[in-house]
Order: structure tokens, then sequence, then C-alpha cells
């Protein structure tokens, strides 16, 4: 008789996805997340995805290349359905509002929330 131990004792507390390695569950959970994004604003594109990346974020963790299933999870996602991390997303916005569109994907005449009435 031999005994196994199963315990890991020194499991990080960021989130770190430990998936199956299957390729499927990971297209799943992604395309889940988009849609709930999608569900969540579905007027305002650029909230879309903002809120599609969080939720990206808050389950596979920062680091896109921490192991396979992760670095898998974030190329299907940036392949279909355009994940930005927070540093390109704060790029892409910066470059959308000198374009004269806010973080709501709307322009100054559209946009309820009075982005552009900063003075
Ligand atoms: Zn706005």
């Amino acid at each position: 008789m031999s005994h196994t131990s199963t315990i890991d004792s020194d499991l990080p507390c960021q989130a770190i996805y430990q998936g199956t390695g299957s390729a499927a569950e990971i297209e799943a959970q992604v395309d889940r997340f988009y849609g709930e994004a999608v569900k969540r604003y579905p007027t305002y594109e650029t909230m879309v995805q903002s809120h599609f990346c969080e939720l990206m974020r808050n389950t596979f963790g920062e680091n896109e290349e921490v192991n396979q299933d992760v670095a898998y999870a974030y190329a299907y996602a940036r392949e279909l359905y355009d994940y930005l991390s927070q540093d390109e997303l704060d790029k892409a916005n910066a470059d959308a509002f000198n374009k004269g569109i806010c973080s709501h994907g709307l322009t100054a005449k559209t946009c309820p929330c009075g982005c552009f009435e900063l003075e």
C-alpha cells in the first residue's frame, strides 16, 4: 500500500487558470464571456470589449504566458474577439477619444454620459 499526497499547499493567491488542457473547453469559456459582455452592454461596442477583457483577466490572470491553457485562451480571444490587454485598451481608448469617440464608443452628440463636457 502506498500513500499519495494530492494536497497542493502552496497554491498562489492570484488567479491562475488551471484548466483541463481542452481547447474546446477554453473556447467555450471565452465564447461565454463574450456572450455575457454583449448581453450586458448591447449598445456600447467598446464597453462590451472592455467588459470582455476584464472577464478574461479575472479568470485567466494577467500573465498571458503562465501556462499553455492560458496562452491558448488569450490567443483565441485576440483572434476572435479582438481581446486587448489593459495597456492596449487604454491606448485604444485614448486614440479613439482623440478622434472624437468616448469610452462608450459614442460621439459628443450621442453620448448621454457627458464624456465631452470636460473643461
Ligand atoms: Zn461616453
